[in-house]
């Protein structure tokens, strides 16, 4: 699809997603970010672990550089070797380059079947235990894996009346938010309950939810997206880092 900058994430979205695609980045901040600033940023999200780098999904950019000139690789064409690749220079080039005006971003299937499940653990080795499982038995269904603290939970919990708890049983120091989506309801079923399964049997875990319709799996995923707007509540400065680690 080629869209211009200024659309919202959310809005390009449901567009592609009328004719059964969707755009391969999705993050808490999509009903108000726009397209040139997720470019700008080259914005990573919880499609990552599926979709790979955005930069790998833009198939032509058009931008305004300091001068006046305008850089139009507007395409429809993945695969296209001819000239510079201006989109990957700009990509990530956080506006200190060029304006970004439009880009064709390559879709991908919508998946029809998604379910979530949010893991308890006790360590961080643990949670790299579980990414290690999730790989391993998700399979291509592997759709998002985010971790959240237990810090961070509990304040999402005290500070918004509309986030739920996913376990209220029990409290942990690390909530690990796993989704399968894919083609066929029944096979992303399967690689859930055998990923779940194989956490728990390996004692990587200490409990657990899976989603059973799209409610709860919308609700899972609001603890993970109320995150930023529960600290805003609980604090009026708030700082964000993206810091990317290695996992040994
Ligand atoms: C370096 C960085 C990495 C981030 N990574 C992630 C991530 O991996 N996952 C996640 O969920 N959130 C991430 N964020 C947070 C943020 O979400 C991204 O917020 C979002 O993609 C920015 O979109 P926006 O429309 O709000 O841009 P803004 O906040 O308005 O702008 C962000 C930056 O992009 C520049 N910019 C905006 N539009 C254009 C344009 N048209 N042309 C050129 N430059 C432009 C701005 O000058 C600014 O430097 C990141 C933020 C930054 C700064």
């Amino acid at each position: 699809v080629t869209s211009q900058a200024g659309v919202v994430l959310e809005k390009l979205d449901n567009f592609v997603g009328q004719f059964g695609y969707a755009v391969p980045l999705d993050l808490g901040a999509k009903g108000s970010c726009q397209i040139g600033g997720n470019l700008a940023t080259h914005a990573g999200g919880s499609r990552f672990v599926r979709y790979g780098p955005l930069r790998h999904a833009v198939v032509g950019i058009q931008a305004v550089l300091g001068d006046g000139t305008i850089v139009d690789s507007l395409n429809s064409v993945r695969r296209n070797n001819t000239g510079y690749d201006f989109s990957s220079l700009l990509v990530g080039s956080e506006g200190t380059l060029a304006v970004i005006t439009a880009a064709s971003l390559a879709c991908v299937q919508r998946p029809i079947a998604v379910q979530a499940a949010m893991l308890l653990c006790s360590s961080f080795d643990d949670v790299k235990k579980v990414l290690l499982l999730a790989r391993e038995r998700l399979g291509e269904n592997i759709s998002a894996l985010e971790m959240m603290d237990g810090a961070a939970v509990q304040l999402a919990l005290s500070s918004l009346s509309h986030i739920r708890d996913p376990c209220p049983e029990v409290r942990s120091n690390f909530y690990v938010l796993a989704e399968a989506a894919g083609a066929n309801t029944k096979l992303v079923n399967e690689a859930m309950d055998s990923f779940v399964e194989s956490v728990l049997a390996a004692g990587v875990a200490e409990n657990g939810v899976v989603s059973q319709d799209d409610s709860q799996c919308r609700d899972l995923w609001l603890s993970r997206e109320s995150l930023l707007d529960a600290a805003m509540v609980a604090s009026s400065a708030v700082f964000m880092y993206d810091v990317s680690l290695p996992l040994q």
